[in-house]
C-alpha cells in the first residue's frame, strides 16, 4: 500500500472540501482498504468520515419518510423496524456479521465493482483506462459478470441495498464544493466509459450527507420484499438480486417498482416487469410472467447464460413474498 496522509473532518462540508486532487473518502474502509491494498486507488491522501457527528449515523420515520445517515451501518439499518422490510431484508444478507458492522450505507451505495479483472492491476482494465474490457474475449470469467448493458464493460454491480433503495425512491442528499443537492436515485448512476473507476455521478469532492426514502409500509398499501440467489451464504456478494414494492386495490396491482442488482454495470429498474404487473389481479402466474419480462433484452454472456433463469426466479420469489405481505 502507498503512504498517504489521514484527514479526518467532522462535517461533510469541511470533508468535501478536504477531497479533491486524487483524495480518496473513507467511511468504514471496507471497500477503499481492499483497492489501497491491491493499489488499485494509490492516494496521497485519505479523508476519513468516522469523526462525523452520531447524526449522519441516525435512522429516523417522519410521517411517510424515512431519512438514513449515509455513515449508518449496515447492521443498524438491519436491525431498523422503520426502514422497508425489503431494505432490512437486503441489508441484513449482505456480506457477513463483521463487514456489516463496519460497512456503511454511503460506502455501500458507492463501492466499486468485484470485477476480479479490475481489482488485478495485472490485468487491463477498461474503466481503469486501457481500452477494452477482457471479460467480454472468449473464454475470460465470466460468472459474475451482468447479463445487461454489458459493453463496453460487463461488470456487475456489487450493492444488496440498492435496489430496496430503488423501489423505494430513495433521494440522496449530497454536499459538494458549491453546496448541498438532492439526487434521485435513478440519477445516481453512470455508465461505464473507459478511465472512470466510479459507477455513480457524484464528483470526486461529493460526500452523500443522507438518504431520504418513502417507507412503503403496509399501512400505506404498499407490499415490499428483497430476494436474493447466491452462491455462498457469507463472505461473498449475490448473482442476482431483486426489490419490488406492489401496491394493490381490489385484489389488482395498481402501482409496481421492480428494481435487480447485479446483472448490469449499474442497478437496473425493470419497466418490462413493471408493466407486466400493473392493472392484473395478482397471481404466480402474472409473477412468472414479470420474472419473463424482466430478462427481454439480457445480452448474456457464453459463461453467465444462467443467471437469465436467476433474475425469473428471483423476480418471482420476490413477487409472490410480497403479495403474501397483505
Ligand atoms: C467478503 C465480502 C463480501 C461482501 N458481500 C457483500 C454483499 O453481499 N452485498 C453488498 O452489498 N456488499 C457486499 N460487500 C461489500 C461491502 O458491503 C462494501 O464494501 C461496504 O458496504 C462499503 O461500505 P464502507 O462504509 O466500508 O465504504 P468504504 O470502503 O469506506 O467506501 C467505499 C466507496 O464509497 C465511497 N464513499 C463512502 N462513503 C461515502 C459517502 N458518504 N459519500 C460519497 N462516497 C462515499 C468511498 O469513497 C469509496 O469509493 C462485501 C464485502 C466483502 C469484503
Ligand atoms: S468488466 Fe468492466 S470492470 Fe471488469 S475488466 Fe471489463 S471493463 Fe474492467
Amino acid at each position: 500500500m502507498q503512504a498517504f496522509e489521514l484527514l479526518r473532518p467532522t462535517t461533510p462540508e469541511a470533508a468535501s472540501r478536504a477531497l479533491g486532487d486524487g483524495a480518496l473518502l473513507k467511511a468504514g474502509g471496507i471497500d477503499v482498504l481492499g483497492r489501497l491494498k491491491e493499489r488499485v486507488d494509490e492516494p496521497d491522501r485519505v479523508v476519513s468520515l468516522v469523526d462525523l457527528g452520531a447524526d449522519h449515523a441516525s435512522i429516523a420515520r417522519d410521517g411517510d419518510k424515512v431519512r438514513i445517515g449515509a455513515a449508518a451501518t449496515l447492521s443498524r439499518i438491519a436491525a431498523s423496524d422503520v426502514v422497508p422490510a425489503s431494505l432490512r431484508e437486503a441489508t441484513a444478507q449482505a456480506a457477513s456479521r463483521q463487514i456489516r458492522n463496519l460497512a456503511t450505507l454511503g460506502g455501500n451505495l458507492c463501492q466499486h465493482t468485484r470485477c476480479g479483472y479490475y481489482r488485478l492491476r495485472s490485468f487491463p482494465c477498461l474503466k481503469r483506462g486501457d481500452d477494452a474490457c477482457p471479460v467480454l474475449a472468449d473464454g475470460a470469467v465470466q460468472e459474475t459478470a451482468g447479463i445487461f448493458a454489458n459493453r463496453p464493460c460487463a461488470c456487475a454491480h456489487p450493492s444488496s441495498l440498492a435496489p430496496a433503495l430503488g423501489t423505494a425512491d430513495a433521494v440522496l442528499h449530497v454536499v459538494g464544493v458549491k453546496g448541498t443537492r438532492e439526487i434521485a436515485f435513478a440519477d445516481l448512476w453512470a455508465a461505464p466509459s473507459r478511465g472512470r473507476a466510479s459507477d455513480t455521478t457524484l464528483a470526486p469532492t461529493d460526500v452523500i450527507s443522507h438518504v431520504v426514502l418513502d417507507a412503503r409500509d403496509a399501512a400505506a398499501g404498499w407490499r415490499v420484499a428483497h430476494e436474493e440467489i447466491r452462491q455462498k451464504a457469507a463472505f461473498d456478494w449475490p448473482l442476482v438480486t431483486c426489490a419490488v414494492a406492489l401496491r394493490a386495490d381490489a385484489g389488482k396491482v395498481v402501482e409496481a417498482s421492480v428494481w435487480l442488482g447485479a446483472v448490469a454495470p449499474t442497478p437496473m429498474r425493470s419497466a418490462a416487469a413493471e408493466a407486466a404487473l400493473v392493472g392484473k389481479p395478482f397471481d404466480e402466474a402474472v409473477a412468472a410472467k414479470a420474472g419473463e419480462a424482466a430478462v427481454e433484452g439480457a445480452t448474456p454472456l457464453s459463461g453467465n447464460r444462467y443467471k437469465v433463469q436467476l433474475v425469473e426466479v428471483a423476480v418471482r420469489r420476490a413477487l409472490v413474498k410480497a403479495w403474501g405481505r397483505a
